[in-house]
């Protein structure tokens, strides 16, 4: 049984709906890629996951348990860290602070898993009584990612976490991933960054206007011109 099994769902924002018959599975210990254009339905899928949203038919199940649609602490406390576009850190706290908001739901461990993060982003413990706002956007990016393994997470959702930062800080944040899923923890990732997304994922999905079109092992879509084309109109 996968870890994650997304079902056939359907999703719609009010009575617009923007994913059709989406199906996708993630084996425990896998890091799996998630691709396509802007507005092609890869973060409603993400939210869907996480139960941000509930989808209008199919099934999400985590650990073979239908997730759809609890609601997202419930989802968080299963097993599920999502790090949302856009980091959503809090700037005038400090690091620390951040990354124990992190541990919300179970703060048992806590000490143990911050020093997981750290081993990852070194910098985030050199920093760590530093208010949040003062770290670069590569740097928020890490506390981001950190603060979603503070729950302990068997799967972690990452939304786009290279996006607008400079490329030596790409190379940072998908080594890090790389180590994250070294550790044992599942990683769905959502990139636009084909290349890079590719490099580090075992498989991956096209998703284009809410549908899956293409999905393979990254060797067989790094061969596949109609990836990039997917990327041309959403
Ligand atoms: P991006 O990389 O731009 O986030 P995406 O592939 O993640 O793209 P989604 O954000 O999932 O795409 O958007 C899928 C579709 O749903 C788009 O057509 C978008 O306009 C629409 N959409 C997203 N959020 C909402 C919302 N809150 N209300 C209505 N429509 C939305």
């Amino acid at each position: 049984m996968a870890l994650l099994e997304v079902d056939s769902i359907d999703v719609s924002y009010g009575n617009v709906q923007v994913l059709w018959d989406v199906s996708l599975s993630v084996e425990r210990g896998e890091t799996v890629a998630l691709l396509g254009a802007n507005g092609a339905g890869k973060t409603t899928t993400l939210k869907t996951i996480c139960g941000d949203l509930q989808p209008t038919a199919g099934e999400v199940r985590f650990n073979g348990e239908n997730i759809g649609r609890m609601p997202h602490e419930e989802v968080v406390e299963m097993g599920v860290a999502h790090v949302p576009e856009g980091r959503e850190i809090f700037t005038d706290s400090s690091i620390r602070e951040n990354l124990e908001l992190g541990a919300y739901i179970d703060r048992s461990g806590m000490d143990e898993r911050l020093e997981t993060v750290y081993e990852i982003f070194p910098r985030l413990e050199e920093r760590a009584s530093q208010r949040a706002g003062t770290l670069s956007g590569g740097e928020q990016q890490m506390l981001a990612i950190g603060r979603g393994l503070m729950s302990d997470p068997d799967l972690l959702l990452l939304d786009e976490a290279s996006l607008g930062l400079a490329p030596v800080l790409v190379d940072d944040v998908f080594e890090a991933i790389e180590r994250i899923n070294e550790n044992g923890t599942t990683v769905l990732l959502v990139e636009q960054d084909i290349y890079n997304a590719l490099r580090v994922a075992d498989r991956g999905y096209v998703i284009k206007t809410g549908q899956v079109t293409l999905s393979g092992t990254s060797a067989e879509l790094a061969e596949d011109e109609r990836v990039e084309e997917s990327y041309l109109g959403a």
